[in-house]
């Protein structure tokens, strides 16, 4: 099957996902595949991601200018180019709002994943970045500084991003982001937590190579 044509169902069907589990909502969000050096495949803008068909994806080029496709491309574009020219393994983004991580970034509190071992594993550190317009220069700014140490960025005020090498990966970082998150807050309900001590975290990573 021809790279495109796949690409164009894998962004359909983790849409399908990412809006069954609640982690976007209405026409929140968005999805994009690395289609080669020049070309990105990415939702457009105005569309539940649980009803997208492969058809509607837009072709864009790496200025964001789009190259096939009938809709308006995602307003939040430049934010997947600015992650696809920084990290050139990166072959897919996806950006969503699920709730508890979102309600993290919008109460300004990163996630600290030495409190479970999957999380260290899988995500390393959830940075959170600074408040910015979405869709704007601004945004860019702000998550510069971020891309390049890290899979999993939670935006103050917006929502998450997260990327990997195809978007099985890209779409599980956000699971795992979001489930995290919970666990997460289940702990403050409880008022302890007992974090993971740097020698535990220390071989916790040398695992992290092994997994996604
Ligand atoms: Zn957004």
């Amino acid at each position: 099957m021809k790279k495109e044509t796949r690409y164009r169902q894998e962004l359909v069907h983790f849409g399908k996902l990412l809006h069954e589990y609640g982690y976007v909502a209405p026409t929140d969000g968005n999805l994009s595949a690395r289609l080669d050096e020049q070309y990105v495949l990415i939702t457009p803008t105005c569309i539940s991601k649980g009803m997208m068909r492969p058809q509607d994806l837009i072709v864009v080029d790496m200025d964001g200018h789009k190259v096939r496709g009938g809709d308006s491309v995602s307003s939040e574009i430049a934010m997947h180019l600015l992650i696809y020219s920084m990290r050139s393994e990166v072959k897919a983004v996806v950006h969503a709002h699920p709730p508890v991580a979102t309600g993290y970034a919008a109460a300004g509190i990163p996630l600290n994943p030495a409190l479970v071992c999957e999380a260290v594993i899988g995500l390393r550190a959830v940075p959170l970045a600074p408040y910015a317009t979405p869709g704007t220069a601004e945004l860019d700014d702000v998550l510069r500084p971020l891309v390049a140490e890290h899979e999993a960025i939670l935006m103050a005020n917006h929502g998450v991003v997260t990327y990997g090498e195809d978007l099985l990966r890209a779409y599980l970082k956000m699971e795992l982001v979001e489930h995290f998150a919970t666990i997460s807050l289940v702990t403050k309900l409880l008022g302890q937590e007992h974090l993971l001590n740097a020698e535990e975290i220390e071989r916790l990573r040398e695992q992290r190579q092994h997994t996604f």
